[in-house]
């Protein structure tokens, strides 16, 4: 088949070099975190409390993101054995073990600079059975305080009340109470509430560029290309002016693409012809990132969305942080994240993207170690066919260990995908 990516590759966005900025300078902060006497936060993407944590002047470490750049960057298959050699099971979730063997091999960061220790665990538990058990390793290593927001699951779809009444009680007695003893400060208020508004305008952005994928050719990929955009505002940037500055930025480029009736950047460049519209449910696999990217470019396949890229926020339904209300909207934020959805949720939110993105079909990404995410693919696969008549693909790897992304195997099942995505088209959808 010809290969309609790309033209030449081009220079990288202005986005992009200010991310990389963002993210070397985040690093490097922590790394002179000790000796400038600010205090760190270990805490998990989905759930994350980025600006209370940022209005105490306090530094966050997000282990799950060390983990995929170290798996992006080649590291992690020794880590991951470093974890095993110590006694963890090969079924434990990689991000887990990644994070465990860096630690026993120096805690050296991605950037290259030693990672301090944390001052605090934040365990924000938002669906994930594993972060708990993450955590109390961690905590038998470091011997610092804990403090844990129990965020009850949506198995409804439906925030109650109570659900986020539950959620600001426990910000206010124990999340916070312990956050000024490890900080020696009080909460400052009108802090956060000036970091909530920077949160709601940077959502506002990233959003309208989710929004440009309903465009043909779509301006952009909602998942490969959409993991890049979602670094900041899942990460330790979510209330800065950086991250306000990075997504003006991301939402001009992503606009001046579409007006120029341009595809979305790939690996390769632009790519030239956008022949498959996709929405994929689960998180990629990072060890071998570019290839599986390319598996899709090369067959002019797009992701017009996704809902991995959903996990640390889901700002297309409508949610904003809301300054007026501090500690609800933290509660909200935390209730809603992709992962803390029950099935139905997740299949209607799928299925919502499949037609308002007027996607061909959709493909199923089951990551072995991630039970939050694998548990009822199957199940979801059916029903949105059922739903929506359009084809499903599923294939499986895994997350950073890179034993587990046989790309032969990986690369047949796409490819016969789309083969079934150009029969069911020729023979007309349901
Ligand atoms: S099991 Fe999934 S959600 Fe839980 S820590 Fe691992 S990757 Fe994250």
């Amino acid at each position: 088949m010809s290969t309609p990516a790309a033209a030449a590759a081009g220079a990288k966005d202005e986005s992009q070099i200010r991310q990389k900025r963002m993210i070397g300078e985040h690093f490097e902060r922590l790394a002179r975190a000790r000796h400038d006497g600010r205090k760190v936060v270990y805490t998990f993407v989905p759930g994350n409390l980025t600006e209370l944590i940022a209005s105490f002047g306090m530094l966050s470490v997000l282990p799950e993101i060390n983990a995929l750049q170290s798996g992006m960057r080649g590291r992690s298959a020794a880590y991951i054995a470093e974890a095993e050699k110590s006694g963890h099971s090969e079924d434990v979730c990689t991000y887990v073990k990644c994070d465990i063997g860096m630690l026993r091999s120096g805690n050296i960061g991605p950037t290259g600079t030693k990672l301090p220790e944390p001052d605090l665990l934040l365990l924000s538990y938002t669906g994930c059975f594993t972060f708990m058990k993450w955590f109390e390793l961690l905590r038998e290593q470091y011997r610092c305080p804990v403090a844990m927001l129990h965020v009850p699951y949506q198995p409804d779809g439906v925030i109650t009340p109570s659900m986020r009444a539950y959620v600001v009680d426990q910000l206010k007695n124990e999340v916070i109470p312990a956050m000024e003893r490890v900080s020696g400060r009080r909460l400052d208020l009108d802090e956060l509430t000036a970091q909530l508004a920077r949160s709601a305008a940077a959502e506002d952005d990233l959003v309208a560029v989710w929004e440009s994928a309903r465009h043909r050719p779509s301006p952009i990929d909602g998942y490969f290309g959409g993991v890049y955009y979602v670094g900041p505002i899942f990460s330790a940037f979510r209330g800065s002016e950086e991250a306000v500055a990075y997504y003006r930025e991301l939402r001009r480029e992503v606009d001046a693409r579409m007006a120029a009736g341009k595809g979305p950047a790939t690996p390769d460049g632009t790519l030239a012809e956008e022949r498959y519209r996709l929405v994929v449910e689960g998180p990629p696999n990072w060890t071998s990132f570019n290839d599986f990217w390319r598996m899709f470019t090369r067959e002019g396949a797009v992701a017009v969305a996704s809902t991995y890229t959903r996990v640390g926020g889901l700002y297309d339904t409508g949610f904003r942080h809301d300054a007026s209300h501090p500690f609800e909207t933290l509660a909200d934020y935390c209730l809603g994240c992709y992962t803390n959805l029950g099935l139905p949720a997740r299949v209607a939110l799928l299925e919502r993207y499949i037609r308002e993105y007027h996607a061909d079909g959709f493909i199923i990404n089951s990551v072995k170690s991630c039970n939050s995410f694998s548990a009822g693919q199957l199940l979801m696969l059916r029903e949105l066919e059922r739903r929506t008549g359009r084809p499903g693909g599923f294939i499986e790897s895994d997350l950073v260990d890179p034993r587990y992304f046989g790309k032969a195997n990986i690369e047949n099942r796409i490819q016969s995908y789309l083969q079934m995505v150009d029969a069911r088209r020729h023979g007309g959808y349901a």
